[in-house]
């Protein structure tokens, strides 16, 4: 019998009478003779309820005591949609990661899955149950609740499907696919009926929120084939219909197809960029800023070094928003050991990336992408790229207009 892995997001366990639903179609699949595991998060804002509690008492939160609270949201969407499956006359039973157990690092507020034991969810199926799993969280080595970034629940229903060797994960959300980018941005934006599984782990990664990037690393390295659609729908809507809907991550290349230079566009609001002015330029120097920094486990992203001058350089790099204070603390702190050298921070900048497996094969992309941006008088503070990739970091107030424009200047409105 196939085994099916359904995830449904916040918007989609957003009500009781939303979880209703989601136990109708999660029936409708069983009904056919499917087994089925399902990876709720917790209800939309739930998770944002719980973190800003906890700030209250605790501005920088503990991140062990952080997870314990953040990660309730979902222990509450397994029993509720457990209980709606059980008032339909379904066999289902509700286990938080721990549970299970999904046995995760000790990183907490973004652990990384290690393993999940998957005999009590196999024993469940076997004797006809629905089993729900809380996703989300873990438990790391020394039994305490860790959770898995932002966005995680997708990354445990991929992770449970790739572990239970699932046929399929269906991650249910509140838009019908993987557009060309944020619907909510562009109006324009168009789904796409595949999407290759590089170019997906690139949209994600860069800020493209309808996957965490995590999900999509687990979906590539275990080949699960993973789909992107709609719990909006009726829920009693044709199963054949369905499970050919939304977007689907591939993982073959089709040679022979032409690709579009550019498949979709990314964003991320959540940077900062710091610069440190009048370093002086000898070895060593990129690790004394950087090495402080990681060591304070705070993520660098792009970094860019200037021709020196007279001996002296500038340096400037970008971080999460989330780790600017920490990152400006941290060079604060050692400023001495930069030869006087002084540091410049920069909270409002966003960076706006393209990205396509056509680019491979085209040249022109870049000067494309500059162009627009410029004939729309957008300033650009830094670039990186990658095979399949251009990023750019420009003023936050400008992110929406450089979508946009890109989008256009790309034809994504078109087939
Ligand atoms: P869920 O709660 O189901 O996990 P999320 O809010 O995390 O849903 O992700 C879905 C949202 O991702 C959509 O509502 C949409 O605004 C956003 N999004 C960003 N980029 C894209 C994209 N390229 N295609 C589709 N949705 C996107
Ligand atoms: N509830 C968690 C969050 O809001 C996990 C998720 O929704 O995937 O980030
Ligand atoms: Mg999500």
């Amino acid at each position: 019998m196939a085994l099916i892995v359904h995830k449904y997001g916040g918007t989609s366990m957003g009500s009781t009478e939303r979880i209703k639903n989601v136990a109708k179609r999660v029936a409708k699949w069983h009904d056919a003779g499917y087994q089925i595991v399902v990876v709720p998060s917790a209800m939309s804002g739930e998770t944002n309820r719980l973190i800003a509690l906890a700030t209250e008492i605790m501005p920088q939160p503990d991140p062990r005591e952080l997870d314990m609270i953040a990660s309730t949201g979902e222990q509450v969407s397994v029993g509720l949609l457990a209980m709606a499956l059980l008032a339909l006359g379904k066999q289902a039973v509700s286990y938080t990661g721990w549970q299970v157990a999904i046995k995760t690092d000790s990183a907490f507020t973004k652990a990384r899955i290690q393993s999940i034991d998957d005999e009590k969810v196999r024993r469940d199926l076997d004797a006809g149950k629905i089993v729900i799993v809380a996703g989300f969280q873990g438990v790391d080595p020394n039994g305490n609740i860790a959770t898995l970034g932002r966005g995680g629940s997708d990354t445990s229903a991929v992770a449970m499907a790739a572990a239970l060797k699932a046929s399929e994960c269906l991650i249910f959300t509140d838009v019908d696919g993987v557009y060309t980018t944020d619907p909510r941005v562009v109006s324009d934006a168009r789904r796409m009926k595949t999407v290759t599984f590089e170019e997906m782990l690139e949209l994600a990664s860069l800020g493209s929120k309808v996957l965490q990037s995590r999900s999509v690393e687990f979906a590539g390295n275990y080949h699960v084939p993973t789909r992107v659609l709609s719990s909006l729908t009726d829920p009693m809507l044709d199963l054949e219909t369905e499970a050919n809907s939304g977007t689907l991550i591939s993982f073959e290349e089709d040679t022979n197809m032409e690709h579009a230079v550019i498949s979709g566009i990314a964003f991320t609001r959540n940077e900062a960029k710091i610069t440190v002015l009048g370093v002086p330029d000898k070895p060593g120097i990129a690790y004394q800023i950087l090495g402080p920094i990681s060591a304070a486990n705070i993520e660098v992203d792009m970094i860019i070094q200037n021709q020196s001058v007279e001996g002296k350089t500038d340096f400037t790099f970008t971080v999460s928003r989330g780790d600017y204070v920490k990152a400006m603390d941290v060079l604060t702190q050692h400023k001495d050991e930069l030869g006087g050298a002084s540091v410049h921070g920069d909270a409002k900048v966003s960076k706006v990336s393209v990205v396509g497996v056509g680019m491979r094969s085209h040249v022109g992309v870049a000067s494309q992408m500059f162009r627009t941006l410029s004939q729309e008088s957008i300033n650009i503070q830094m670039i990186s790229t990658s095979e399949i990739k251009i990023s750019v970091l420009i003023d936050e107030k400008y992110m929406e207009l450089a979508v946009r424009a890109l989008h256009k200047t790309f034809e994504l409105d078109s087939e």
